[in-house]
C-alpha cells in the first residue's frame, strides 16, 4: 500500500515581494520516503507539477526495481535478453560507463553477491568463502550488452541498479518540475537530494555512529547523496557487514563508515557516493578530486572515533 502523507501548501513572499506558494508533499517510494518541495507564483500549476513529478518517480520505481514482478530489471534477469524501456536502457548504459570510470569497484552486476550476503531479504548471513569465490566470477559488467533497444545479459550475470536508480529518478523529477515552470525546489528520495533555483537550501548529513547530524550543508542548485554502513547492515563476531559489496573480493566494503558526495546531478552524487564507499578514503579522495565540480565528505572510523576527510567543492 502506498502511504500518502499530508500535502502542505504554504504562502509566503518571494525575493521581489511577489506572493509565492510552496507545495510540500511526502510519499513512500524507492524503499524509503520521497519528499518534494516546490515553489512558484501559481499554486495550481505548482501542485500539478508536483503530482507529475511523483507520478514519474513511481513509474521509475516500478520499472527499475529488483523486487517488483514485471519490472524491466526482474524480467531482464529472468529472460536474459529483453527489449527494455528507454529509461532502463539509458540507466544501464550510464551504469556501465560509470563502472568503467570507477575501475570496476562499481558494478551493476553485483546482484549475486548482494543476494548471497542476504541483503535483499534481510536474511543477513556470512557466506562461506568458496561460495564468495564462485559468485565473484559471475560479477562482470562487461557481460551486459546494449544492442539497439535490447539489453542482453551474458552467462549467469544478473543486474541490480540500486546504486544509481534513486539519483536517476531524482534528476528526472527535477527536470519535470523545471519544465512545468517551478522556480525553485527540492526533491529528496531517502536522503538522495537535489535542489534547484536561486535559493540556498540547508541539508543535514547524519552522523554515522550517533543520533543527529554531523554537518549541515548549504546548497544552491546542486545534488547530494550519502552511502553509509549504518543504512543496511548486520554484525557478527564483532564485525559490521554492510550492503555495499566490493566486487573485487566479494566482501562488504569496510574502509568507510559513510560517504557524502555533492555533485551537479543526483545521478553523479548517487554513483560517486557508492563508488567512493568501496574505494575508501585514500583512493576515493583521488576519484573525487579528478572530477571538476564535485565535493565529498568521507567518514571512516579510526581508533574508535569518526574521522572526516573533506575533498573538493562542498558548499553552495
Ligand atoms: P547506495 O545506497 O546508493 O550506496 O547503493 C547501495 C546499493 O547498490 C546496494 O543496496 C546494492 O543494491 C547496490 N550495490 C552494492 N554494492 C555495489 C557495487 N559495488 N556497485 C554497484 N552497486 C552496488
Ligand atoms: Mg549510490
Amino acid at each position: 500500500m502506498r502511504h500518502i502523507l499530508p500535502v502542505l501548501l504554504l504562502i509566503f513572499l518571494g525575493g521581489c515581494g511577489q506572493r509565492m506558494h510552496e507545495v510540500d508533499q511526502t510519499e513512500m517510494g524507492f524503499g524509503s520516503y520521497i519528499r518534494i518541495r516546490a515553489r512558484g507564483a501559481d499554486a495550481k500549476k505548482v501542485g500539478q507539477a508536483v503530482q507529475e513529478a511523483f507520478a514519474e518517480m513511481r513509474r521509475l520505481d516500478t520499472l527499475l526495481s529488483l523486487f517488483t514482478n514485471g519490472s524491466d530489471v526482474v524480467r531482464l534477469n529472468n529472460e536474459r535478453r529483453l527489449l527494455v524501456t528507454e529509461e532502463t536502457r539509458e540507466l544501464i548504459r550510464k551504469g556501465l560507463a560509470l563502472g568503467e570510470e570507477a575501475g570496476g569497484v562499481f558494478d551493476i552486476t553485483v546482484e549475486p553477491l548482494v543476494r548471497a550476503w542476504g541483503f535483499y531479504d534481510d536474511s543477513c548471513r556470512v557466506p562461506d568463502s568458496a561460495t564468495v569465490v564462485q559468485l565473484r566470477q559471475r560479477v562482470d559488467y562487461r557481460q551486459v550488452m546494449v544492442r539497439g533497444d535490447t539489453v542482453v545479459l551474458g552467462d549467469s550475470v544478473r543486474i541490480d541498479l540500486g546504486g544509481i536508480a534513486v539519483g536517476f529518478a531524482v534528476d528526472r523529477a527535477v527536470a519535470i518540475l523545471k519544465s512545468d515552470g517551478v522556480k525553485e525546489g527540492l526533491v529528496d528520495a531517502g536522503g538522495d537530494i537535489r535542489v534547484f533555483g536561486d535559493r540556498v537550501w540547508r541539508v543535514g548529513i547524519k552522523h554515522p555512529r550517533q543520533q543527529g547530524l554531523i554537518r549541515v550543508l548549504k546548497l544552491r542548485d546542486r545534488a547530494v547523496a550519502t552511502s553509509g554502513d549504518y543504512e543496511r547492515f548486520f554484525e557478527q563476531g564483532g564485525q559490521r557487514f554492510s550492503h555495499i559489496i566490493d566486487p573485487r573480493d566479494g566482501y562488504p566494503a569496510r574502509k568507510c563508515a559513510a560517504v557524502t558526495v555533492i555533485a551537479p546531478t543526483a545521478l553523479e552524487a548517487d554513483f560517486f557516493s557508492t563508488a567512493v564507499f568501496v574505494l575508501g578514503p585514500e583512493e576515493g579522495r583521488e576519484l573525487v578530486a579528478r572530477q571538476p565540480g564535485l565535493g565529498a565528505f568521507i567518514y571512516s572510523v579510526v581508533g574508535g572515533s569518526v574521522r572526516e576527510l573533506k575533498v573538493g567543492r562542498c558548499d553552495e
